[in-house]
Parts: structure tokens; C-alpha cells; sequence
């Protein structure tokens, strides 16, 4: 898989989860829920990982990425105001 792109505004966009550049993994509930109770924490992990959307912001424009595992590219310009992800994150572990 590829480990960058090039967003709408030029920049080079970096989406290696293991290279810690705030790269997140969007997971639909059902895989959250499914019954593993069988697995240890590096298989639940990898799982959730393999069956996850990447998710990963522009560091130039804060366009949103959506990259699903054949590597396709969604973009999502920011709305006025909108905190950057990191920070959105951020406050979400706080609560
Ligand atoms: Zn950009």
C-alpha cells in the first residue's frame, strides 16, 4: 500500500499508521462489536487496523482524508472554524 498522496493543494500527505504523523484508524461499530473474545490484544488490534478506514489530515490545508484499503482517496475540506483533527481528538479523550 502506498504510505503518501498528494492532496488537492499540492502537499504530500504522509498515511504510514507506524510513523506517528497523526494518521487515525475509523472503524464501523460493527467491527468494534463484534464477539472476539478469543483474540489477544494484538490480534483485536490488527484487526480493527485491517478492517478500518485511514484517516488523515493535510497538514497544509486540514483537508480530511478517507482512504480505504485499496488505497482510494476522499477528501473533505474543512468547514469554517473547524478545529484542527489532532485537536478534535484531543478533546474527545478528555471528555
Ligand atoms: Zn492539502
Amino acid at each position: 500500500m502506498a504510505s503518501k498522496f498528494r492532496c488537492d493543494c499540492g502537499a504530500s500527505v504522509r498515511t504510514n499508521l507506524f510513523e506517528g504523523h497523526g494518521v487515525y484508524v475509523l472503524v464501523a461499530e460493527k467491527h468494534v462489536e463484534e464477539d472476539r473474545s478469543d483474540d489477544d490484544a494484538n490480534a483485536c488490534l490488527d484487526r480493527i487496523v485491517r478492517n478500518g478506514t485511514l484517516v488523515a489530515e493535510c497538514p497544509s490545508c486540514r483537508r480530511l482524508a478517507l482512504i480505504d484499503s485499496r488505497y482510494n482517496v476522499r477528501l473533505y475540506p474543512p468547514s469554517d472554524g473547524a478545529v484542527p483533527l489532532a485537536e478534535f481528538v484531543r478533546r474527545s479523550e478528555d471528555v
